[in-house]
């Protein structure tokens, strides 16, 4: 019988966000195999406790006063990678970071875009993550989905990923990933990886505490950036949550934001690009707890 993970309670989510805002879980755990991550799931339906799953918390906001949910985060084998022939094999917690040394030290390409992604391959899933016109679902094989049920393999078509979507259910965790990769060289893939994070250096806040994307871009018109540094909001603040000098979709943690604070940035956001476009905004990042933005 799997080993079952040991459950905390009141635990701290802010360090396991990037912006570093938000309360306590009330049960956390990290499953290590399937087979914990398995049990857990089924323990947590047995009592009916709401499920959470965090990967880097790179695009995620946790309610100041805590999630009132089992919250689990991969760890052991479930967040390890390696390659297997031209296959990239990642646990659903392994950093992206992570999955890019072993293609690199394999000589395969086809990962670099996902190097500047702060996040893990199971949370790529979640959201679609894509970058410089390379998303998931163009390099995913398939993933491991596990529930209370059991674990069970899942191809990318049924994953229906589209822009920062899936159609993954609540309670659904990606244990694993399998990404199809070509061959290249170590130099090759660390040269371009290096280029797309100067590329990115240039235009993004990539040393402040953020969540990425505060809004998807509505398609066709002006990317949310551009509109929200149309409405003049560029350094704008609430509290501790000023909408970033650099890039405007981006919200900054300037040392004591709370995510009140980043709410409140946002509703005013949402609410000037409304008056001048006529768009109204949806958000890309994740919410964890009763967190919702005021209607407009
Ligand atoms: C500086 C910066 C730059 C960024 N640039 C980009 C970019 O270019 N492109 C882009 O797409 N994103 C970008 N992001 C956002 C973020 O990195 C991605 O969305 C990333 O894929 C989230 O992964 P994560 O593991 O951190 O997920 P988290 O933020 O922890 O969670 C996000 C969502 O995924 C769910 N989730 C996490 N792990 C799992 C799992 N194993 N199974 C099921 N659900 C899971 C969570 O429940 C939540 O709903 C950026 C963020 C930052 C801070």
């Amino acid at each position: 019988m799997a080993s079952f993970p040991v459950v905390e309670e009141n635990v701290a989510l802010a360090r396991y966000t990037t912006i570093g805002t938000g309360g306590p879980a009330r049960w956390f755990a990290r499953p290590e195999t399937v087979d914990e991550l398995h049990e857990l799931l089924r323990w947590a339906s047995e009592r009916e406790l709401p499920l959470e799953v965090i990967g880097l918390g790179s695009n995620l906001l946790v309610h100041d006063a805590g999630v009132e949910a089992l919250v689990e985060k991969l760890s052991g084998e479930l967040a390890t990678a390696h390659v297997d022939g031209e296959t990239l094999v990642m646990g659903g917690g392994a950093a992206n970071a992570v999955g890019l040394h072993r293609a690199r030290a394999a000589g395969l390409g086809g990962f670099e875009f996902a190097s500047a992604i702060p996040g893990t391959a199971g949370g790529g899933v979640r959201m679609n993550a894509g970058a410089y016109g390379v998303e998931w679902r163009d390099v995913l094989i398939d993933a491991v989905i596990v529930d209370a049920f059991g674990p069970r393999t899942v191809s990318v078509e049924e994953l229906g990923l589209s822009y920062r979507h899936s159609n993954l259910a609540p309670g659904q965790v990606v244990a694993g990933v399998r990404f199809r990769l070509q061959p290249s060289t170590p130099e090759a893939v660390k040269e371009r990886a290096a280029s797309l994070l100067a590329q990115r250096k240039a235009t993004q806040p990539t040393n402040k505490r953020t969540f990425g994307s505060v809004f998807k871009n509505p398609g066709g018109g002006p990317g949310a950036g551009r509109m929200i540094e149309s409405c003049g909001l560029k350094g704008h603040g609430i509290g501790g949550a000023i909408v970033s000098p650099r890039h405007a979709n981006f919200i900054e943690n300037a040392g004591s934001a709370t995510t009140a604070d980043c709410i409140a940035v946002m509703a005013e956001a949402r609410r000037r690009v409304r008056e001048q476009f006529g768009v109204e905004l949806e958000h890309e990042v994740q919410f964890l707890g009763p967190l919702e933005l005021p209607p407009l």
